[in-house]
């Protein structure tokens, strides 16, 4: 038998030295002034809309549903919106929760700022509340892509994982949905040590779906993902399951992006000597670095945006981010210095 561990170890060591090699190009560009030493407004950012959410999944990484209930109102987000836009606007924005379509028609009037000053989504659902009506009125967007998340080619291991049954058929109608509008569809999905060998079958069904891009990986360790710890792979299975990526790769190249995550230490090692170029607006208004490193960078529940942005444009070269993730396991993805999603973030 193949040793998947010694097979996983030698992949991230090649991601580990391609990232290196890329962050210092990324460094000299800075130094020689043909890559922004810092961005006056971010590129991209996320808007976690709400902490609610109609599914209970027991790997959610941000523990949706657990949370208090949401600080940010309607009229908080369309606010925002329209600072970012009078202060030069974003070219991407990500829409997530929680279950953003549990915002009904709120949505739409947040998005909207937003599209009529250029910016493109990317829509993050789970997918059980998309109905024909709504995939219409979301045709007129754009999009990097609308990204539905189904954990398995069959009921079997979504709805065990999610908590609700039916939430597999209304996940993958909903896919169907959003490619036959014309919409670019992504499917993220979600593996844990049973569900390793359905991979094949799973890109088979993003596949006929309509999707352009699948997104598959194992179960980030943050949030409930930390808590149920027996969901997460050990090295033997994520080096089988980095095996079987390539194998489908190799399958579905030019047809099918099949992307995968990387390990979140070499993933935070990329962006750490880089500015700040987005950041997560969270339910309760706090700005957050990204969805790994847990450290807020301020609050807009009462406050302004920009002005905390411009303080906060450096923040991966704080000494306190840059210990966090010298304490994240290259190959679990743990931190023993901090649980993401399960202890507060980090106030910077
Ligand atoms: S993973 Fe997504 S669908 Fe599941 S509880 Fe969290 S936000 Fe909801």
């Amino acid at each position: 038998m193949e040793d998947y561990a010694e097979y996983l170890k030698k992949r991230i060591r090649v991601e580990q030295n391609r990232q290196r090699k890329s962050v210092e190009e990324q460094k000299q560009a800075i130094e020689s002034g043909l890559y922004p030493s810092s961005f006056s407004m971010p590129l991209s950012l996320q808007f976690e809309l709400t902490g609610r959410c109609n599914l209970k999944c027991r790997h959610c990484y941000n523990r949706s549903g657990d949370l208090p209930n949401d600080v940010m109102t309607v009229k908080r987000w369309k606010e925002l919106s329209t600072e970012i836009v009078n202060h030069g606007g974003i070219f991407e924005c990500i829409i997530s929760g929680g279950e953003p379509l549990l915002l009904g028609n709120d949505l739409f009037d947040i998005m909207d700022l937003l599209h009529n000053d250029g910016t493109v989504f990317m829509l993050i659902s789970n997918g059980f509340l998309m109905t024909p009506k709504i995939v219409e009125r979301l045709k007129k967007y754009r999009y990097r892509w609308i990204q539905i998340s189904i954990d398995g080619s069959s009921t079997k291991f979504h709805d065990e994982l999610r908590q609700v049954s039916g939430s597999w058929e209304k996940a993958v109608s909903a896919a169907l949905m959003v490619a036959d509008a014309g919409i670019p569809l992504a499917i993220a999905n979600t593996l844990t040590p049973n569900s390793i060998e359905d991979l094949p079958e799973m890109a088979r069904l993003a596949y006929e779906c309509g999707a352009s891009s699948l997104i598959t990986g194992e179960i980030f360790p943050s949030g409930r993902g930390a808590i149920n710890e027996e969901l997460l792979l050990n090295n033997a299975q994520k080096g089988r399951l980095l095996q079987i990526i390539d194998e489908q790769q190799k399958i579905y190249a030019k047809r099918m992006l099949i992307q995968r995550s990387m390990s979140n230490r070499v993933q935070l090692e990329g962006v750490c000597d880089l500015p700040v170029t987005g950041a997560i607006i969270r339910p309760n208004g706090d700005i957050r670095l990204d969805c790994i490193a847990p450290f807020v960078m301020g609050n807009v529940a009462n406050a302004p945006f920009y002005e905390q942005w411009q303080e906060s444009r450096y923040c991966w070269q704080d000494e306190r981010v840059k210990s966090y993730i010298e304490s994240v396991d290259l190959y679990s993805g743990k931190s023993n210095l901090h649980r993401n999603h399960v202890e507060g973030d980090i106030i910077l």
